[in-house]
């Protein structure tokens, strides 16, 4: 099934520079990238993102680590897309990610905080994101009704270049 999910460079991952093979690997498995941007995160969308961590020890940690610099979010599309980019991205803690995944390759293997890329876990994680970090691209009109429309993204504005 073709699908989209939410994939973002964290800012250790943009600070090695590693951008570009990321997207090569995205595509050389077919999966189409579109709507790069680059931010820089603020607290309140960090806490928003990883609420699921946030009475976790770490996450005054994972917060600092996100607001280090800027991050690359991107869209990733294709058959199956949330759990292949996944796949392609390894196991959270980079010294348990395989050679040949994204942090298994590129994370840093001493701390488990520092794995260089998110990518989102489940279909409705996935949705919650896009909505999250791209909200232009939402379509906030409401139905006939009144009541508002569940969130889609406005047609056509996924813009890919391959
Ligand atoms: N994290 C951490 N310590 C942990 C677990 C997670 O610092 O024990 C960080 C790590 O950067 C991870 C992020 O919190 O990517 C989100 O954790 P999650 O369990 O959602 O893992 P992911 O979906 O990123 O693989
Ligand atoms: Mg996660």
């Amino acid at each position: 099934m073709k699908e989209s999910t939410y994939v973002m460079l964290k800012p250790d991952g943009v600070r090695k520079k590693i951008f570009e093979q990321v997207v090569a690997r995205f595509e050389k498995a077919e999966l189409k990238v579109s709507n790069i941007k680059i931010m820089h995160l603020f607290p309140e969308i960090v806490k928003e993102h990883y609420i699921h961590l946030i009475d976790k020890p770490f996450y005054p940690i994972l917060e600092e680590y996100l607001l280090s610099g800027p991050v690359i979010a991107m869209i990733v599309e294709g058959d199956d897309a949330i759990k292949r980019v996944r796949d392609l991205i390894g196991a959270t803690n980079s010294k348990d990610a395989l050679p040949g995944t994204i942090r298994g390759d590129y994370g840093d293997k001493t701390n488990c905080t520092y794995n260089v890329i998110h990518g989102s876990d489940s279909a409705e994680s996935a949705a919650n994101e896009i909505a999250r970090f791209y909200p232009e691209l939402m379509d906030m009109s409401k139905d006939s009704d009144g009541t508002q429309k569940k969130l889609f993204l406005k047609p056509g504005c996924i813009k890919h270049n391959n």
